[in-house]
């Protein structure tokens, strides 16, 4: 099992359940709309967040932001490392540097008394588009070596300086490469490990790149918390984060749906049937498994191990409540009883 640390009240690796963190895409500056966003994404389940900080003024902004939001905050630095240390002044709950950037073991010594002085976390968090080129000559190329001993090193780094406070990520766009990458530092170190591939791509490509490569790596029990990296709306992020731990029983977030293809036997309309109630339920925190299925082949079976569920007929469905029949429904009633009988569970 990895260490536990602590993003002021959540915390991360140990026995503690997997987080879902996300990255804003305002300008950090813009304290409001940072903050409405945050919000946004608190709402749905987002559990830490992070904010990019090119300049002081974000640095500064820090403070206002945290003071209106109630998940921790970890700020995102590169190359100047004396906006890590304005971040923890700040109050930033962590900090993410980028071992390829950042500069001398000076720099990282300074940006490391300033966390050591609060306690918060330090996240390395290793790029394939920053590893630097003389790991990149020393271990022929990019790959899952060069790109943990990057990592190490740094890691090692802050280790000299007395300190253990550390997460570790190690991202490649590839997923082959960060699958690779992820278990050969797994086995090196004992720091909770921040998992995602980076760059991912638009919501269909990055939805699946981090599905097989995040999914693979929780299976292994590889991950501490994750992020869903996508070139689209973070809300989206954070859903996808929370769906993929849901589907790996890790953590429960609402109502798990069950419901068939449909084929040449389906005699209702299912995919509007199901898509309404996904829809309308989209709020509800229930841990329960709803079952919407087709017709008399395999609808039954599933509705039945259900905590709810149909099985479609000819214009018409068969309820099942905990595997017993209740009633007959019309095409018709379907969705508004299968909602109604959520809410009484
Ligand atoms: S449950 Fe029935 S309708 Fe749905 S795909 Fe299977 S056979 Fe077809």
């Amino acid at each position: 099992m990895k260490s536990k640390i602590y993003y002021n009240q959540v915390s991360v690796g140990g026995d503690g359940p997997i987080t879902v963190q996300s990255m804003t895409t305002t300008e950090t500056a813009n304290i409001n709309a940072t903050v409405k966003q945050i919000l946004d994404l608190q709402e749905v389940g987002c559990d830490i967040i992070r904010c990019a900080v090119p300049d002081l003024e974000s640095a500064k902004a820090l403070q206002a932001i945290k003071n209106q939001i109630q998940i921790p905050l970890i700020a995102d630095i590169h190359f100047d490392y004396r906006l890590a240390i304005a971040s923890v002044h700040s109050g930033a709950d962590g900090i993410r540097i980028n071992p390829g950037n950042i500069g001398s073991k000076d720099k990282v010594k300074e940006v490391v008394k300033a966390c050591k002085e609060k306690n918060i976390p330090i996240r390395v968090g290793v790029n394939s588009g920053s590893v630097k080129q003389s790991f990149l000559d020393q271990y022929h190329g990019l790959n899952a070596i060069s790109l943990v001993e990057s990592a190490l090193e740094q890691v090692r780094m802050i280790e000299s300086f007395d300190y253990n406070q550390i997460v570790v990520s190690i991202k490649a766009s590839d997923v082959r490469l960060t699958y690779d990458a992820y278990r050969l530092i797994n086995e090196k170190i004992p720091y909770p490990l921040h998992v995602g591939i980076t760059e991912a791509g638009t919501m269909l490509n990055g939805t699946i790149k981090s599905a097989m490569g995040i999914g693979a790596l929780l299976l292994q029990g590889i991950g501490d918390t994750i992020r869903i990296s996508l070139t689209d709306d973070p809300i989206k992020e954070v859903v996808i984060g929370r769906k993929m731990l849901q589907f790996l029983g890790l953590r429960a977030y609402g109502p798990n749906f069950i419901s068939c293809p449909t084929c040449g036997r389906t005699k209702i309309n299912l995919t509007q049937i199901a898509q309404e109630v996904e829809t309308r339920l989209s709020q509800c925190k229930k841990d329960v498994t709803i079952a919407i299925m087709g017709c008399v082949v395999n609808g039954p079976g599933e509705a039945k191990e259900a905590d709810i569920g149909i099985a479609g007929g000819n214009g018409q469905a068969v309820l099942f409540k905990k595997g017993v029949v209740i009633r007959k429904l019309r095409e018709s009633e379907i969705i508004d009883v299968l909602i109604e009988e959520v809410d009484k569970l």
